[in-house]
């Protein structure tokens, strides 16, 4: 088969697999190819209509029956790109997604580039908050914790593979493992799905750990642990920003303001819902 027959060909099987729309998979029948080939993207389109060898199609119909079965493509594939980063993805993280570039866009614009700022990221994951901030602003200084050695562990390795200097790891339950330091801007995409939430058993989240999507029985207990201690660790007039569930805009914001939060405002993901929630702290 030629190229472009494979792709179009396995983009139907997973759209049909996967209830997805064509769009999604005629991307990720791409990045599955990319993978079976060692080529980028680039290389791809330039040979759409080259005849796929045989060996190769045996390569690439392994790593699309994963997808069929409904592995996500980031652990198939090892990687995801976030905020122009290409971050190692595994079963220990969440997977970062596009809505939460939203969050690294509300904490840069808080960041001058010329500032010395200093910057705190709960529950990095991957790193990929931590290191897209840091990446965009070389002056400040970036500190990720997460609870999980295992996720900081590829957190490392993340920064390393991008050479990014400015970002030191801390394992830590959100702030019980930090010094007294304080910040500039504490920022977290924290579990946020109600416990009994019926998207936990399905797509991607099936296959990723528990502890970074569910929190309480309304998805809110890390946000309100968090708003609670942060004062102790943000600078007057220092940020706390939130990436948080589709319709929980309102209460975060009631969360911020019984903390000690002003100038509480929400901005929208891509897909116009409000995703992220910020607040200032006042305090003298
Ligand atoms: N955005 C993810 C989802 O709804 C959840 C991530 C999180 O809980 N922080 O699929």
């Amino acid at each position: 088969m030629i190229v472009k027959d494979v792709l179009l060909c396995a983009s139907n099987q997973v759209a049909h697999a996967n209830q997805l729309n064509q769009h999604t998979t005629k991307l990720e029948a791409q990045l599955l190819l990319q993978h079976a080939l060692q080529v980028d993207r680039a290389w791809l389109i330039a040979h759409e209509y080259d005849e796929l060898p045989d060996k190769y199609y045996l390569l690439f119909e392994a790593l699309l029956n994963r997808r069929i079965n409904g592995e996500p493509i980031a652990h198939i594939i090892g990687y995801r790109e976030f905020y122009g980063l290409r971050l190692k993805v595994t079963h220990d993280t969440l997977i970062p997604r596009p809505d939460t570039e939203t969050l690294v866009e509300a904490a840069l614009t808080k960041i001058p580039v010329t500032a010395h700022l200093n910057i705190l990221d709960l529950g990095t994951g991957t790193g990929a908050i931590a290191l897209a901030i840091a990446h965009n602003r070389l002056q400040s200084n970036v500190v990720a914790s997460d609870i999980s050695q295992q996720a900081l562990n590829v957190a490392i390795e993340n920064a390393t593979n991008l050479t990014i200097q400015n970002v030191q790891f801390i394992a830590s339950d959100w702030f019980l493992g930090l010094s007294h330091q304080q910040f500039d801007v504490i920022v977290s995409n924290p579990p946020y799905i109600e416990a009994d939430d019926i998207h936990l058993h399905q797509g991607d989240l099936r296959f990723e750990p528990l502890s970074a999507l569910a929190s309480g029985r309304d998805g809110l207990d890390d946000i309100r642990r968090i708003t609670y201690s942060a004062p102790n660790y943000l600078n007057p007039n220092g940020w706390l920003m939130f990436e948080h569930g589709y319709n929980q805009a309102q209460y975060v914001a009631e969360i911020m303001a019984e903390n000690g939060f002003s100038q509480i405002s929400h901005i929208k993901d891509l897909a116009e819902i409000l995703r992220v929630t910020i607040g200032q702290l006042s305090k003298l």
